[in-house]
């Protein structure tokens, strides 16, 4: 073959489809840009004479230092459009003065006689395998934010310079190994048509980032920095959680339809997410968020959220040495209160302990975390915790729409006690003379089954319900909700679930209470039309999920999905109920909407 004939050979396209996790919906055509970073892992063991230990410490407490100069600079410079995730930074800067990470590697290196990097290894390792023991996939991502602080220090401990980051100077698809928020924050976002990172799941940052700013992302991809290259051409379904690299003319032209139709229903659901979700005859279904964070409120007002269903208000005992005091508390309730109202604002007392971990509480170790002292539980347990955050919620009612409601009631007792302590509560505060407001509303969370069983008791110390799915068919259908190896038996439309979920709403009725959903099913529109049936009167979901449910309450009628729920409550398993829905409204239910968020 000769030279010229060499040169028009047409390479076959690779056309590889990597499967990762959906991090951030959309779609993204464009070139790879490879971040280049210090591969943390590999850190040689060295040992340090007894004359040089102290010289070693002051090695790393300089590291430390200078860490925490320049994470101080990058806060500084925040661009505009990350103002709302500072709080991410304001975390890292905390962990940076960690005791546990801090004294843990000063103590490495005095007792084994190790290098300052090692220790730190270790000590990170030590702190990371708590973060990792904990049952919640939010805080159990939080092990990666301990990872991002400390590879600062270890940079300035090994001399090396920062990554190539802050030069991206055409539009391009971000591929890392992992990003910090630190350095996320340094890129020109507007360049960033999509990231895509080998670690990190849905709760990781840079999935929250990446949701809140509509880019779109995968995660969790393994080794997608190995396969890919600078300047590789990839298509990232961040909805499908799909890479193609190197992909061929079909798979291209394909995925840009799919990409002008998922941009036209984006600016459609943009446009209705605002109107109220009522139903074909006339039905108004609330569609409310769940939040974690007080940055999160925006988007529940992007996404046109009627109100907050549930604030999970743990975030603010974690990543810090003390608990946060009363004024902390109310600081926060208060700006998120103030920023919904007139709207809804429930917040959700402490659901914390067991395995869940708050560095300023001292828990023993349980067997069965779930099954221990947790939520209501730890609450009462710890009466002067629990008051501090009673008091804060109440101050906060006299400035918004604000109600109350307690996880995992297991019996009336816990209720009555912990509406006893919001009284003792009150009466400190008008004691003291600080404004609150006493008469708002008490809710009881329903996600474990003596509840469900002894609803009617229930609903006569309470003014809402609120049915709280994820925990509930944990307890119910004996699934661990956290274990891969039986998360297919995880099924929020098992007939045992459906038919929980009716006895509570029917106890509710009778009791004249409301009665609302903020598990994730509420968040899944498959599901939709069994529970519009059984007249609930708000579901609570992650705020992006909002629109298209929304959007599907439109399209059902209330008449139509009575009569739906029963004959779902006659099936007897969770696939004859999902058969039964897409007989009825159609084989692709609810896929019309193939670009929801997925759920897992
Ligand atoms: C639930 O259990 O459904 C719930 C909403 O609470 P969490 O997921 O925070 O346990
Ligand atoms: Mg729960």
């Amino acid at each position: 073959m000769s030279d010229s004939t060499a040169r028009h050979v047409v390479k076959p396209a690779l056309n590889l489809t990597l499967q990762g996790i959906a991090g951030s919906p959309g779609i993204a055509i464009g070139k790879a840009y490879l971040v280049e970073q210090e591969d943390v892992d590999v850190i040689e063991k060295r040992f340090v004479e007894p004359e040089d230990i102290a010289a070693e410490i002051r090695r790393f407490r300089g590291a430390v230092k200078k860490a925490q100069r320049q994470l101080q600079r990058v806060i500084d410079e925040v661009p505009e459009e990350f103002r709302d995730h500072i709080y991410i930074l304001d975390a890292h800067m905390m962990l940076l003065k960690d005791k546990m990470i801090h004294n843990g590697t000063i103590e490495h290196i005095e007792r084994e006689n190790v290098n300052a990097e090692w220790a730190l290894k270790m000590a990170v390792d030590e702190v990371k395998s708590i973060f990792k023991k904990m049952p919640d996939p939010y805080f159990r991502e939080r092990a990666s934010d301990v990872t991002h602080a400390s590879k600062l220090i270890l940079g300035n401990l090994l001399g090396t310079g920062s990554s190539n980051i802050s030069h991206i100077d055409k539009r391009v698809i971000v591929v890392a190994h992992d990003l910090s928020p630190a350095e996320t924050t340094q890129m020109q976002l507007e360049k960033v048509k999509a990231f895509l990172t080998d670690l990190g799941g849905k709760t990781s940052h840079t999935g929250i980032i990446a949701r809140s700013l509509e880019i779109p992302a995968v995660l969790g991809l393994g080794n997608a920095k190995q396969l890919i290259k600078t300047d590789d051409l990839l298509i990232v379904d961040g909805s499908a959680g799909v890479v193609i690299l190197d992909p061929d003319e079909e798979t291209l032209t394909r995925y840009q339809e799919r990409k002008d139709l998922f941009e036209q229903y984006q600016a459609m659901i943009t446009r209705s997410s605002h109107l109220p979700a009522e139903t074909t005859d006339g039905f108004c279904l609330m569609v409310m968020a769940n939040i974690g964070l007080l940055e999160d409120v925006v988007s529940v007002i992007d996404h046109g959220g009627d109100g907050i269903g549930l604030y999970r208000t743990e975030f603010l005992y974690l990543n810090r040495p003390t608990l946060p005091s009363e004024q902390d508390l109310f600081d926060n309730y208060r700006d998120v209160a103030e920023i919904m109202a007139p709207r809804t604002v429930t917040i959700r007392t402490l659901d914390i302990g067991g395995d869940k971990f708050a560095s300023g509480l001292q828990l023993a170790e349980e067997m069965n975390p779930a099954l221990g002292l947790r939520a209501i539980r730890f609450s009462l347990w710890s009466p002067e915790i629990f008051k501090t955050q009673l008091r804060a919620i109440l101050r906060a009612a006299n400035l918004g729409n604000v109600r109350i409601m307690f996880p995992m009631i297991s019996e009336v007792d816990e209720i009555i006690q912990a509406k006893q302590m919001l009284n003792e509560a009150a009466e400190s505060l008008d004691k003291a003379g600080v404004p609150f407001r006493a008469d708002i509303e008490v809710g009881a969370m329903i996600e474990v089954p003596s509840a469900v069983i002894m609803a009617d008791v229930l609903a006569r110390e309470v003014d809402f319900f609120s049915i709280g799915t994820n925990d509930l068919i944990q307890y119910s259908l004996a699934i661990d909700r956290i274990n891969k190896q039986v998360a297919h038996l995880y099924q929020p439309l098992h007939p045992a679930v459906l038919r929980m979920i009716q006895r509570v709403v029917e106890a509710a009725r009778e009791a004249g209470i409301q009665v609302y959903m903020c598990g994730e099913m509420a968040g899944d529109p498959v599901n939709l039309p069994v529970l519009l049936g059984m007249e609930l009167d708000a579901i609570s979901m992650n705020p992006i999920s909002i629109p298209v449910v929304k959007k599907m309450v439109r399209m059902l009628s209330l008449k139509e999905s009575k009569q739906f729920l029963k004959e779902a409550l006659k099936q007897v398993t969770a696939a004859d109920v999902l058969n039964l829905i897409q007989d009825t409204y159609g084989p692709s239910f609810p896929k019309t909407d193939f670009f929801q968020p997925s759920q897992d």
